[in-house]
């Protein structure tokens, strides 16, 4: 037997972007528990509450081992009272009641299936909810009013629901760089997101593209949508967000890529009209959700460091950057908030990941270890 005098308390750095977290989780009940709660709380406007479970889950992810003694957790921080009741409880219990009466509450899985749906948010759920639509069938029956968005999001729940694969993602690599090339050649795509991290599903693909010559990206995302609208046998929908630079497009395209059947899809792909019979020859359809987004070569390192995510790691990033450096970071610059002399700060250059790490004081955290 373990006693407690035994037992060494583990030790990480205060930020995320401090820590090297890969995709190995030797806490995954704790921090399944914890996101959770993290995911209810959000879901219920509680952003605050979310971040502090999200940070709490943050720091177990991080943990070479499984915890299995609450004094191994002493001075870690960002585990406030509430996340360490929560892991005693599953420490001593093997799970957590308010966990398990969360998830069987009916209100968080309305929330869930609700805000499922791609272009509904947790005010519109919760809108629904107090009108008595709890589930897919009900809101269909409820006669409300649905956006463009919420249209496709419901006509295409199934298949947005289901995790995209990284041989989907590859595929579609494919079939957005050849729509790249041919509206510019010289333009370059990325995938970013959790792909980039090494994770081998997602909720959707994330590309970024850029232009080597300052200025010619302009007008690219425009010719882009246009291209690919004009195959509109392709794709189901194409859905413009709100964020400025960003479109969601929800391709059709097929379950299994197996490399010769993607060879051929890619070939056929220019001719648009033959490509659907080979789809439907060869496989069934599904909608994936790709996001786009274009940065002009300046800004590049800062949009790939920016949609690399983890979520968390990019919001401990800014934290960082504010609270340690007096500085503010975004996906398009880093700005010194401390030229005092100056009416205005000093935007900071960076033409790599690494120089920005290096500009924050921080160690090059690579994307693999960017999973918070
Ligand atoms: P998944 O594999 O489930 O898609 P992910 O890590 O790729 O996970 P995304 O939601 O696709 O998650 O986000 C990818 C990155 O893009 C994250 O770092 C996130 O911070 C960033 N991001 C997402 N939406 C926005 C936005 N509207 N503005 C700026 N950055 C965003
Ligand atoms: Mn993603
Ligand atoms: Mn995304």
């Amino acid at each position: 037997a373990v006693n407690d005098s035994e037992v060494t308390p583990f030790s990480v750095p205060g930020y995320a972007c401090q820590r090297r977290c890969t995709l190995e989780n030797h806490n995954a009940v704790l921090t399944d528990a914890l996101s959770l709660l993290a995911e209810n709380a959000e879901l219920s406007d509680e952003d605050g509450r979310g971040v502090a479970f999200r940070r709490a889950a943050a720091v177990l992810k991080a943990l070479p081992s499984a915890v299995t003694n609450m004094s191994q957790l002493t001075g870690l921080p960002c585990l406030g009272g509430h996340s360490l009741r929560v892991i005693k409880d599953i420490l001593e219990n093997g799970t957590s009641s308010e966990v398990e009466s969360t998830k069987e509450s009916e209100r968080f899985k309305a929330l869930k299936v609700l805000t499922g749906i791609f272009g509904v948010g947790s005010k519109t759920a919760d809108r629904w909810i107090r009108e008595g639509i709890h589930n897919l069938q009900q809101l269909r029956d409820s006669g409300q009013t649905l956006n463009r968005a919420q249209q496709a999001g419901l006509e295409h729940y199934d298949d947005i629901k289901q995790p995209v694969s990284l041989a989907e993602a590859e595929a579609i690599r494919g079939i957005v760089g050849r729509a790249v090339a041919s509206v510019s050649p010289e333009a370059q795509i990325v995938l970013t997101g959790g792909f980039r991290r090494g994770k081998l599903t997602g909720h959707d693909v994330d590309f970024l593209i850029t232009h080597p010559e300052e200025g010619s990206e302009v007008g690219l995302m425009p010719k882009l949508v246009s291209w690919l609208e004009s195959r509109v046998s392709f794709y189901a929908a194409l859905l413009i967000s709100k964020q400025p630079k960003m479109i969601v497009v929800m391709f059709k395209s097929i379950v299994t890529f197996s490399k010769i059947l993607l060879n051929v899809i890619s070939g056929i792909f220019l001719y648009g009209q033959k490509f659907r019979a080979v789809l439907e020859m060869g496989g069934r359809w599904r909608a994936v959700r790709v996001d786009l987004v274009v940065s002009p070569i300046s800004q590049f390192a800062f949009a790939l460091l920016g949609w690399t995510g983890s979520k968390l790691f990019e919001r401990e990033l800014r934290r960082w950057a504010g609270h340690e450096k007096g500085m503010s970071l975004s996906s398009h610059a880093l700005y010194d908030n401390k030229q005092l002399s100056c009416l205005q700060g000093r935007y900071i250059r960076a033409s790599s990941e690494e120089e920005i790490f290096a500009h924050l004081g921080l160690e090059f955290i690579p994307p693999n270890e960017r999973n918070a």
